[in-house]
């Protein structure tokens, strides 16, 4: 047997791979490295780091899928490899897609004739699909004044504050005003009647939303059709809706089939829904659906003829995954309404062991409605001498990611705790959740009487020797100022971090 005189094939064949020289010394983080490694030590190295991550299943934050059943994760690895936008390759993938068009808009009481195809496109998420919808509104609308020999220049939409931020990403990109009613400290959500009141001429739409990102609540979409159907009969403006059902367009058809919010309403004229929330899809699937063929302006369409038939795509980017899709249409046909249905409910349910916990605490205020998106919104009842973002932080020690923000402008000094309840989410995590709750709270709660007792003390002292009580007056403001600069760094970077 020879044995290699260079270093690197002595590494490489006989070293274990964490004796090897790449877990050794670090890699470069800036320069692409000069040499390659081996694929083992590469996937040990990326993976070890990537343990330091959060575990999804825990990640309480978010309402992105994070579990699918093991036959779907396989249909995706095996098409991982497929990009969508090749459809004269992959004619199945494209047809599954428009499959989902079309279950989705029915879903969502598309007036639309039994054998009729419905509008829509599935795209990576609803922020892409809001941005469509947006452009659909912005150039349907310019169109209308261009034909009234009316500006137009200056379009906006109406939305609640509460809006999440890719209608802000839609306004600015693409040059439209956002007009905002703002909340009040009992309407954590957008004010039909206010929002009516904003509408001017130059509104291409109102934006409603199907479950706010920061309650879970659902905006009264019903009344804000009938107050501006009103305003349009006086005006002639014709007003549409968008809802943004991101959250709650796979919730409300289940849980709530007679809550009129979809296109039952007829200015409602466009939907977007995640697909990655709870159409119980990984990261990477979102749909917008038109309400008519009218609804969607032919000039924003591409036409590609593929297998001789005319396949019309109307997206922002061009290569993508087909997994996502292929999901989709697993999710549906695998759990039919009815599975849907048992899956929200359960999502529900577990809502209310979680609210019945912490209502017993005694120490929160319960800020989400029962109707809603499946989620419990809280705040501290006194966040004297902690607060909820402590809470956050201590919680993060069980491995939970609960995220605390401070509610949009004119109730921001509300500060709330957000637990997103998912599919993947059981009984058990439930009442584990309450426990680690009560018992960070506990600490906290210790923490400050120890404080008190202290302070009791110090008092004490401080007659006896004014020196000495002094300094602890100083210790006592440089805490203070050490829990304001920790509020700020979580208010500061809640702008940056999204709870989405
Ligand atoms: C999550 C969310 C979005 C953004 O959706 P993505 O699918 O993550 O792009 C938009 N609006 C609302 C109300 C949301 O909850």
């Amino acid at each position: 047997m020879v044995i290699s005189s260079t270093t690197d094939d002595y590494d490489q064949n006989l070293h274990c791979t964490f004796a090897s020289r790449y877990v050794r010394t670090s890699l470069p983080r800036f320069k692409m490295p000069d040499k390659p490694i081996p694929k083992d030590a590469a996937y040990q190295i990326i993976n070890d780091e990537l343990m330091l991550d959060g575990n999804p299943r825990l990640n309480l934050a978010s309402f992105v899928t994070t579990w699918m059943e093991p036959e779907c994760d396989k249909l995706i690895m095996s098409s991982l490899n497929k990009n969508y936008v090749d459809m004269d390759e992959y004619p199945v993938t494209t047809e599954l897609q428009n499959r989902c068009v079309n279950m989705i808009a029915r879903l969502f009481h598309a007036p639309i004739g039994e054998d009729d195809t419905a509008v829509g496109v599935g795209t990576v998420g609803s922020s892409e699909a809001i941005m469509l919808a947006g452009l659909a509104f912005k150039r349907k609308w310019q169109e209308k004044r261009k034909s009234q020999g009316k500006t137009y220049h200056n379009p906006n939409i109406v939305t609640g504050s509460n809006v999440q931020v890719c209608w802000e990403k839609f306004a600015r990109y693409f040059e439209v005003d956002l007009k905002v009613v703002n909340l009040t400290e009992d309407c954590y959500v957008m004010d039909p009647v206010k929002a009516v009141e904003m509408v001017d001429e130059n509104t291409i739409c109102v934006a409603a939303i199907l479950g706010s990102t920061m309650t879970g609540e659902f905006e009264d979409v019903k009344l804000l059709n009938e107050l501006l159907t009103k305003k349009n009969k006086e005006t002639g403006w014709n007003t549409p809706i968008h809802v943004d059902a991101a959250s709650g367009g796979f919730v409300a058809p289940f849980l709530y089939p007679d809550l009129e919010w979809d296109f039952r309403l007829p200015l409602v004229r466009s939907i977007n829904v995640s697909g990655h929330k709870y159409g119980l899809v990984y990261a990477g699937v979102g749909w917008v659906v038109w309400r008519t063929k009218e609804d969607l302006p032919d000039d924003l369409v591409f036409h590609i003829n593929y297998l001789g038939s005319d396949q019309p795509t109307f997206t922002l980017n061009f290569s993508k995954g087909s997994s996502q899709i292929i999901a989709q249409y697993y999710q549906f046909i695998r759990l039919g309404f009815e599975g849907y249905k048992d899956v929200m409910k359960n999502c529900n349910e577990n809502v209310m062991v979680l609210k019945e916990g912490l209502e017993k605490t005694g120490r929160f205020n319960i800020i989400s409605k029962d109707i809603g998106v499946p989620l419990l919104a809280f705040s501290l009842k006194d966040s004297s001498s902690y607060t909820v973002f402590h809470i956050s932080e201590s919680l993060r020690r069980f491995g939970w990611v609960i995220p605390a923000y401070t509610m949009p402008p004119d109730v921001q000094h509300v500060s709330v705790l957000r637990v997103v309840i998912r599919e993947d989410f059981s009984h058990s995590l439930a009442d584990r959740l309450i426990a680690d709750i009560v018992r960070v709270v506990n600490e906290m709660e210790a923490a400050r009487s120890t404080d008190n007792t202290r302070n009791a003390n110090i008092s004490t002292i401080k007659t006896r020797n004014t020196h000495e009580g002094e300094a602890s007056e100083h210790s006592k403001r440089e805490m203070q100022l050490g829990i304001s600069k920790f509020w700020r760094r979580f208010v500061h970077g809640k702008k940056s971090s999204s709870v989405c």
